[in-house]
Order: structure tokens, then C-alpha cells, then sequence
């Protein structure tokens, strides 16, 4: 059988066969085999930020969004008050669910190609002592920019204020550990970088938080202290869980450590990510990001200012060569974007690279430089 089209996309991403194997079977929810499935799911999680001391982690059904949205509803009072740093869609769309449930919420806005700012942080703190909560992304996925994260949780930490991270695209690639980092909750999800299926979030939350946090959700199914009590209490998920997602997400995890856990993956995200900015590079692509602040997850490219460029030709161009690519989502400049995750290598990555020369070589692009502006 003809492998399927890899997926370099911030997911659903390429899997393991292992992975995919690990769903041929049907599990009952009560069951005891599951339980143990999603204890020991539980165990392995919080040991990748090193929380074991300190936090708990509460897996939810749904896509990332519904974790995220489920932490800022489970976390932050109804009198509470958000401050949003902004600096790309995935920003953008935190704050906009936080004003949907009625938070307030104010954006600190940043431009899409420079890292949120712990400094501008500060200043916003101390210039407004009614804010309670901080929103960041870690790797605003948008763009594939690397916020700093050490720097805002200090910030954080200084205020005395919470913080909400959406760590979704960085979680176990990049290093995060809860023992240095100072957060109230930590939002991934399963289809992300743990290579897993998509279908289930899971948020990092400090014991004193989700002890303190009864009431605070405006929502039944999007309530974290619900369903944490409710799993401590009886081992299962309040509501039908995934439970094929479940199970290829802890197959998943098992090959994340054979593979050595979080620094290996980093590395082969790394090489992967070098591998294909050096060859579009070669192809007279150019990121849309300066090298130094380049989270080695997804990449944006700027799209050729070539009249024979059309992402959606170009795209189908790509995809009959076995490879799925993915539109921009920056307003000011047209773009494309190409991930760096997923079960794949640096082999896969030159595969793909190729792929793009032979699209533009099909639709007559004869240069991939960008406008200039
Ligand atoms: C993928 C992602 C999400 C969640 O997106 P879903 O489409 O709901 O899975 C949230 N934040 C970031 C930074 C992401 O990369």
C-alpha cells in the first residue's frame, strides 16, 4: 500500500504505525484495563514537566481549543481579569474565548514577527493591578515564533498574578519544567508533539490552583475541577472519553520515551526544521521569521511574488508529490507554512523540499523570492 501524504501541518500530524495500531480496539470506559490506561497516561505526562510534587494534570475531551478554553474557564474567577500577550492567531483566539465567557480581558499587542515582550509585561502589571491572569502562548503556532516563557512566568511570579500557558504546539519538544517555570495551568493536547491522535487536551494545573478553583466555571462540560475530582474520586472520565484517542496517546508516549523523552525529540525537530529551511533556502524561499526566534515546529514562508504562484495550485501541486502543506494566517503579508513535527525525519523533510521544486517546476514558478517590501 502507497504510505499516506505526510501531514507538515501543526496538526493532525504524520503518526507511527505503532500509534495507529494501538486504536484497533474497543474499550469500555468503567472498565479496569482503561482506568489503568489513563492513570498511567496521567503518571507519564506530569513526569514530562516534572510536576509530580506539584501539579496534577487533567486530560479533556476535545480538540486543543476546548482545553484551553476550559483552563481560562476553570482557572480565572468570574471576577477575575485577563491580560492577553498577542503576537499571533493562536493569541488572538485566547483572548477572544476568554471575552466570550465573560472575563474581562485586555490584549497587549505585539507585531507577528517579534517575541511578547516580558518587559511590556511589567509595565502592563504594574500599570493596572486589577489584572489577575496572564494568557500566553509558547510557540504561537501562527507563525512559529518562540515566546519567552521563563521571562513572563518570573514577571508573573513578581506580581503575584496566574498564569495561563497554551503550550500546545511546544510541549514535549521543547523543554518546560514545572519546578523552574512558575504557571497555574499548562494547556497541550494529544495530536500535537507527542505524536499522538487528535482528540483529547490535557491541562497542568498547581495543586493549590485546582483546589481553589470549585465554582469557577460558567460551564458543566468545560469545568477542569470537575473532572479532576470526579477522575481522583472513581478513576474515570466525567462523560464518554476518547477512548481510542486515549490509547494511542499513551502507545504514543511510550515510544516518546524509548526515543529519550523530550531532549531527542527536540533534536529531531531541530534537524528536521534545519533540513527544510536549508533546502527552501536553496530554493529561494525565505522565512518569514529571523532564525534566532524560529521555534523549530512550524515554519512560515513568505509566498513567491512569481505571478505562476497560487497557494492553492501550489498546494495540490505538492500534495501529488505525497506531502501536505499549510496556508498562511498572517492579514498583512501572503505566506505558506511548513511544520516540522510529526513522526518524520530529516529524510522526509529533503523528501519534501523536493516535492516543492518539483511543483514549482510543474506550474512554471520560475523564482520563489518574495516581493519585496
Ligand atoms: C494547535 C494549537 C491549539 C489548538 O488548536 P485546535 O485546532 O483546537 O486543536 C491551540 N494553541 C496553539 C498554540 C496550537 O498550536
Amino acid at each position: 500500500m502507497a504510505r499516506d501524504a505526510i501531514l507538515l501541518t501543526p496538526g493532525p500530524l504524520t503518526t507511527t504505525e505503532r500509534t495507529k495500531r494501538a486504536m484497533l480496539r474497543d474499550w469500555g470506559s468503567w472498565d479496569s484495563s482503561f482506568i489503568a490506561v489513563t492513570a498511567e497516561l496521567r503518571r507519564q505526562l506530569l513526569a514530562i514537566v516534572h510536576g509530580e510534587e506539584s501539579h496534577v494534570v487533567v486530560p479533556l475531551q476535545g480538540s486543543g481549543t476546548f482545553a484551553v478554553e476550559a483552563a481560562v474557564a476553570t482557572i480565572v474567577p468570574k471576577s477575575g481579569h485577563v491580560l492577553v500577550l498577542d503576537n499571533g492567531a493562536y493569541c488572538k483566539r485566547l483572548g477572544r474565548l476568554a471575552t466570550l465567557m465573560g472575563r474581562r480581558t485586555t490584549i497587549l499587542g505585539r507585531a507577528e514577527d517579534v517575541p511578547v515582550s516580558a518587559d511590556e509585561l511589567d509595565a502592563a502589571l504594574r500599570a493596572d493591578a486589577s489584572i489577575t491572569h496572564v494568557g500566553f502562548i509558547h510557540c504561537e503556532t501562527g507563525t512559529g515564533v518562540l515566546n519567552p516563557m521563563q521571562a513572563v512566568a518570573d514577571a508573573c511570579a513578581r506580581h503575584g498574578k496566574g498564569l495561563i500557558v497554551d503550550a500546545m504546539s511546544s510541549f514535549a519538544a521543547l523543554p518546560i519544567d514545572a519546578r523552574e517555570v512558575r504557571f497555574d495551568a499548562l494547556v497541550a493536547a494529544s495530536g500535537k508533539c507527542l505524536e499522538g491522535v487528535p482528540g483529547m487536551g490535557f491541562v497542568f494545573v498547581r495543586n493549590d490552583v485546582i483546589d481553589g478553583a470549585a465554582g469557577n466555571s460558567h460551564s458543566l462540560a468545560m469545568d477542569l475541577h470537575d473532572q479532576h475530582v470526579y477522575m481522583e474520586r472513581t478513576g474515570q472520565w466525567r462523560f464518554t472519553p476518547p477512548t481510542h484517542v486515549v490509547a494511542a496517546l499513551a502507545e504514543a508516549v511510550r515510544q516518546f520515551v524509548e526515543e529519550g523523552g523530550q531532549p531527542a525529540r527536540l533534536a529531531r525537530y531541530s534537524a528536521n526544521c534545519a533540513a527544510l529551511v536549508d533546502g527552501m533556502k536553496a530554493l529561494g524561499f525565505v522565512p518569514f521569521l529571523a532564525p534566532e526566534i524560529q521555534a523549530p515546529i512550524i515554519v512560515t514562508f513568505h509566498a513567491p511574488a512569481d505571478p505562476a504562484y497560487d497557494f492553492k495550485r501550489f498546494y495540490e501541486a505538492v500534495k501529488a508529490r505525497g506531502f501536505i502543506l499549510y496556508p498562511g494566517k498572517l492579514t498583512q503579508v501572503e505566506t505558506f507554512r511548513v511544520g516540522c513535527i510529526g513522526a518524520i525525519g530529516p529524510a522526509e523533510m529533503k523528501e519534501a523540499v523536493a516535492a516543492v521544486a518539483g511543483a514549482m517546476k510543474e506550474l512554471g514558478i520560475g523564482s520563489a523570492a518574495p516581493a519585496r517590501g
